[in-house]
């Protein structure tokens, strides 16, 4: 039989009294502390890059930031053309822009390539019975060939590569974050071009992220070409292009329109 007092689960007669205890923890501390302090690789300052310094960029409410492109403020269109040549056809009033149904597209006179795109729109309250794609229909298109979805999807069925915020044909969004027509919506995307080889030749297909009134609906989704009625995508080598933005015959508006190039 050994001593009764190990019999028992804790071996309370082989344990230092407390305050040992606080004193060895303390000192191991502190000896770790002073390790520490003379190993050069746990210099906190070892971890701190102080270069590059980022620009700065004003933000203020509502308006675009100081480095973006505007491309419509409100005031005009200058920075649009019909995509037949000429001035942009559409109507602008009350610091929006509004198809004109039948007038064609129109497209930014500068090309872009990798960019932040920001850029509202509204669908009209419908007065009549249409529904699908006819309803409340544009698009905006990156490098001219690529379309991201306009669409009044709010409670408003039709096949779900083709709702609003779907890349047309391609790719669904994640969820409908679509707003009832007559308000307001934002689209917040983006953009990177596909890569090409001096031969031709794809090296990179384009990406895109959304977000539909704040919410994520393409996570750097990777674009199969471009973006086809009938039959499927496909790619042709191009450079940086207009951004695009459809007549379907459905008077949507615009509103608030910038990029910042990437
Ligand atoms: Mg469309």
């Amino acid at each position: 039989m050994g001593d009764p007092v190990m019999r028992g689960p804790f071996p309370h007669s082989r344990r230092k009294p407390m305050a040992t205890r606080a004193i060895l923890l303390a000192g191991g501390v502190l000896a770790g502390a002073v390790a520490l302090a003379h190993d050069p690789a746990a210099d906190p300052a070892k971890t701190e890059a102080w270069t590059p310094v980022p620009a700065v960029v004003a933000t203020p409410v509502g308006a675009a930031p100081s480095d973006a492109v505007v491309l419509f403020d409100g005031s005009g269109l200058a920075a649009w053309e019909s995509e037949q040549g000429g001035d942009a056809p559409w109507k602008v009033a009350d610091g929006a822009v509004t198809v004109v149904p039948g007038s064609k597209g129109i497209r930014t006179r500068q090309g872009f390539c990798d960019i932040q795109l920001h850029i509202e729109w509204r669908s009209p309250v419908q007065t009549r019975g249409v529904d699908g794609q006819n309803r409340g229909n544009s698009g905006v298109f990156l490098q001219e060939r690529y379309e991201l979805q306009v669409l009044d999807s709010h409670d408003n069925p039709t096949y779900p590569n083709g709702q609003a915020a779907s890349i047309y044909k391609q790719a669904i969004p994640l969820v409908n974050a679509s707003r009832p027509p007559g308000e307001w919506q934002t689209y917040d995307v983006v953009w990177k071009a596909p890569r090409f080889s001096e031969g031709g030749g794809l090296l990179a297909p384009a990406r895109i992220t959304v977000l539909h009134n704040g919410v994520l609906v393409q996570d750097d989704t990777v674009i199969a070409g471009t973006t086809e009625y009938r039959g499927p995508p496909s790619y042709a080598p191009h450079g940086c292009a207009p951004i695009y933005l459809q007549d379907h015959d459905s008077e949507i508006s615009f509103r608030n329109i910038w990029v910042r190039e990437l």
